[in-house]
Order: structure tokens, then C-alpha cells, then sequence
């Protein structure tokens, strides 16, 4: 983060804006919204700057800047069109700790101003850092339309009664249900209708309501979280991610989808390294059935899709066996993300009829796995971890009748930034892989479908190898 965003209150303190065309006056407009006593200094200073700036309770001051202007006031900003002028100005404030903002110059700033959405009294404030203030503004624009008019009247409301809701629920897990209820429910609703007499009434009816809480239950959700892409994601999933109080996430869970969840949610990790279980399953299965009985909502976010080699399956019966109840999210499963990132169609018409999904896990390095039945024509193979046993898997392939030339794919993180796309044949790959740098988590795919990748690759191409 380049600049830490912060909520100044500069009620009725003095506040400084060195000159007085448009550009000073859309500053200082801002300035007054905030109930600043502005102080501007210019030869000339526009009337309706000059207005604004009565009305502020400040004053102006007609002629030549002078640092001595800068005594007692709470930041200042150089908005005039001498460049020379607004360095000095910049200077002189950072010589006294003051802070100062110099338009459309970021490098002789110690604050800069974000895009706004006004819904007093919440305030949304977006910047990119002085990157790009197009892109700020744009998305300004996308959250004015997801926020409505009333969200200011809705937060206004909620304060004027804060205190009573406090004296009503003494316990903090209370308060927040009871605030989620209403600013969720009926409410919202009637303030956002524009109803906001009808709103506080029910406000205060639901406030006399015995039974007002939502009775806690406990619940699971078993979550997928796709292979890692946030924008993956269901929307379902983003919801409940958003509401869950608790998280046990595994270590598959890209961090950028961890950061969607609530942010006060607490979060467990219970992630397994191959062969090192950090959590052993039994102790995850017995974790979820406490937290879910001591009524949390609880979030068991999965790499992929729970229920494809997730071990999800184990989970939930543990679940449904002690009465807790539970909701599975499906997630796309890496083959899915891996072929679509990677230009590698499962199936296509001249290639492949069937795909099998495979786990490439060999116990105690055998390769028990049904080969002849994974060896068909036109049928493509995918391998889920399928890194360490790549070299076992190539040669059990060839002994069991796939010829040598047979293509094969192998995805490093997919659908991510780190995605590579390693190409080779049955017989060549394993070297291959020992020269490259290759990392799990990596996905294999066997059969001729893997030729289509130099035709349909899309994603990323220049970090392929
Ligand atoms: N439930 C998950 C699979 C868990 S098994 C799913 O549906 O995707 C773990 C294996 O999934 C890894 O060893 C790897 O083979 C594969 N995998 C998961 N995410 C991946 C990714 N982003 N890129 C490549 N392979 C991935």
C-alpha cells in the first residue's frame, strides 16, 4: 500500500488553499463539505469561491503567499498554476509536519485526495495511488450504482439508535446479529423504498421484539474454491465466504481468495503438505462438528471442487452422523480450470470421447492403478497429483500399450499468474520435468487433446515454457 487511507475530521478547524481559480474551488468545495473554516490566499479569487469561503466561516486573503499563512491551520493545498510557487508552498508545510497536497503533482504531496461516493455518513473513499485517477473514478462510478441514495439516512438511522441497542444486547455476537437483521432486512428495505418514518417504526418494534434474534444454529459449508483465479468463484460461495464466522481453509486457497472472506472471521489453517498432514483428517472432520455445535457458522473453503479427490465426502459424513447440518458449494475442479487456462480441450469431437479423472498419488511409490482400463483411444487422462509419481506414471502408460510419441501436458498452478504449461511426449517428459522448474500444485493431462494447446492457448502465453 502506497498511502494509507484515513477519515479526517476537520469540523470547524482552519484549513488552507493557496489560490482561487476552478481548481482551488473544487478543492475547497470538498474542504467545506467537511465543515473546514477555509482560508484562501490569490490575487484573484472567483465570488463563488469567495462565497463558499464566507459561508465556511473562514476568510480570504487577496495577494502574495506567504508562509506565515500556514501558522494554526490543519493542511494545506496548492492549487495554483505556478509551478515554482507550489513547490515552495510544498516545502514550507513539510518543514513544519504540516500536510499538503499540490494538484496534479503526487510527488510534492504528503496526501493526495481519493475518488468519493458521498452517502453521508458513509463515505466510500477509492484511489490507485496517484496510478491512475481514471480508473479511481471509474470505479467510483460502479459502486455509485450498487449504493443507494438512502445508504446515508440507513447508517444515520442506525446511529441514532446504537446506544439503545447496546443497553438491549449486552453481548457483542447479539448487537451484530441483531444490526445484520436489520440492516438486511425489511428495514433496509423500507428506507431504500424511501419510507423512512415506516423504517424507524419497525426499527423500534423489532428493537421490543423478544424472539428478534435469529435463533443460532450452527452450520458447515462446504465450500470450493476453484483452482484459484478469485474470479472463479460462485457467487454462491462469495456469499457464504462473506457471512461464515469461522474459516478452516487448506493450503490450496489462493490468498487472494482468502482476503474475500469476512474480515473478521476467524481463520483456522488445516492444510496437508503431501505426505505431512499439518492437520490429520479425523481431527478436521471432529473440529467442524464442535464449531458447528457451538453454533458458528463455519467455512470449509477447498482447493477445487470439494468433492473431486477433496476428501469432502469424508467430511460431511462425520457431519451428518452427529446431526449437524451443511451445505456443499460445488467449486470448479482443477482439470476444469487447468484445461480451460492451458487452451487443452478435455473432450473434442476429433480427439477424445471420454476423459477419466485419476489421482497420480501412488501409495508407497506402487503403481497400483487399473492401466489398461485408463488406456483407451480417444480417451483423455487426467492426472491430479500426479508430480511425483510423473516418471512412474509415463513408463506404466508405455508398458501398458500407449505409444511413447503420446502428447502430454502438465499445468503448474494453474488459471494463476504462476501458471506454466510444460508440452512434451510420454516418453520425453519425465527429463523434461527435471530441467524445468516445474512446482506443484500440477495437473497432468494425457491424449491427443494436448496437441490443441499451441492453437488455443490464451491464457498468459508469455510465461509458458
Ligand atoms: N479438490 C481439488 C483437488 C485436490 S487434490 C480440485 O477439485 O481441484 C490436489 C491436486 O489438485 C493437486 O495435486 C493438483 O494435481 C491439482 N490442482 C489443484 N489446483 C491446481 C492448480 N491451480 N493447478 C494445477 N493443479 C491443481
Amino acid at each position: 500500500m502506497d498511502f494509507l487511507p484515513l477519515f479526517f475530521d476537520l469540523k470547524n478547524k482552519e484549513v488552507l488553499v493557496v489560490g482561487g481559480g476552478e481548481v482551488a474551488l473544487r478543492k475547497a468545495t470538498l474542504l467545506a463539505k467537511a465543515q473546514g473554516k477555509i482560508t484562501v490566499v490569490s490575487h484573484e479569487i472567483r465570488n463563488d469561491l469567495n462565497d463558499l469561503v464566507e459561508s465556511s466561516g473562514g476568510k480570504c486573503i487577496q495577494g502574495d503567499y506567504d508562509s506565515s499563512v500556514l501558522k494554526d491551520k490543519l493542511l494545506v493545498i496548492a492549487a495554483t498554476d505556478d509551478l515554482a510557487l507550489n513547490k515552495k508552498i510544498s516545502e514550507d508545510a513539510k518543514s513544519i509536519g504540516l500536510p499538503v497536497n499540490v494538484v496534479d503533482q503526487p510527488s510534492l504531496c504528503t496526501f493526495i485526495f481519493p475518488a468519493i461516493v458521498d452517502r453521508s455518513p458513509i463515505v466510500a473513499a477509492i484511489s490507485s495511488g496517484g496510478s491512475s485517477p481514471v480508473l479511481a473514478r471509474l470505479l467510483r462510478a460502479k459502486l455509485e450504482t450498487i449504493l443507494p441514495a438512502t445508504y446515508g439516512q440507513l447508517a444515520s438511522l442506525a446511529e441514532k439508535y446504537r446506544e439503545k441497542v447496546k443497553a438491549r444486547f449486552t453481548h457483542i455476537n447479539d448487537r451484530r446479529g441483531f444490526w445484520e437483521k436489520i440492516l438486511q432486512g425489511p428495514v433496509a428495505e423500507l428506507m431504500f423504498a424511501g419510507k423512512p418514518v415506516e423504517a424507524e417504526e419497525t426499527l423500534q418494534t423489532e428493537l421490543k421484539d423478544d424472539n428478534v434474534l435469529p435463533k443460532v444454529r450452527g452450520e458447515v459449508y462446504l465450500v470450493g474454491a476453484g483452482p484459484g483465479d478469485p474470479d472463479l468463484l460462485t457467487f454462491k460461495a462469495l456469499r457464504l465466504m462473506q457471512q461464515a464466522d469461522v474459516v478452516l481453509y487448506d493450503r490450496l486457497v489462493s490468498e487472494p481468495i482468502l482476503d474475500m472472506c469476512r474480515r473478521d472471521a476467524d481463520r483456522i489453517y488445516v492444510g496437508k503438505a503431501r505426505s505431512d498432514h499439518a492437520v490429520p483428517q479425523g481431527e478436521i472432520n471432529q473440529l467442524l462438528v464442535k464449531l458447528a455445535k457451538e453454533g458458528r457458522r463455519v467455512l470449509r473453503l477447498k482447493g477445487g471442487d470439494p468433492f473431486i479427490f477433496g476428501r469432502g465426502g469424508e467430511e460431511i459424513e462425520e457431519l451428518a452422523e452427529s446431526g449437524v447440518s451443511f451445505q456443499v458449494v460445488p467449486g470448479i475442479t482443477a482439470a476444469a480450470g487447468c484445461s480451460s487456462y492451458s487452451g487443452i480441450p478435455l473432450t473434442h469431437r476429433d480427439y477424445a470421447q471420454s476423459v477419466r479423472f485419476v489421482t497420480g498419488h501412488l501409495k508407497n511409490n506402487t503403481a497400483d492403478l487399473p492401466w489398461s482400463e485408463l488406456i483407451h483411444p480417444h480417451q483423455t487422462i487426467v492426472f491430479y497429483m500426479g508430480l511425483m509419481g510423473l516418471p512412474l506414471i509415463c513408463e506404466n502408460l508405455q508398458i501398458h500399450g500407449m505409444s511413447p510419441s503420446t502428447p502430454i501436458a502438465l499445468v503448474q498452478k494453474g488459471t494463476t499468474p504462476e501458471q506454466k504449461v510444460l508440452i512434451s511426449t510420454l516418453k520425453d517428459m519425465p527429463e523434461e520435468v527435471k530441467k524445468s522448474q516445474i512446482a506443484a500444485p500440477t495437473l497432468i493431462i494425457v491424449g491427443d487433446v494436448v496437441r490443441l494447446h499451441h492453437k488455443l492457448n490464451w491464457f498468459n502465453p508469455e510465461a509458458n515454457q
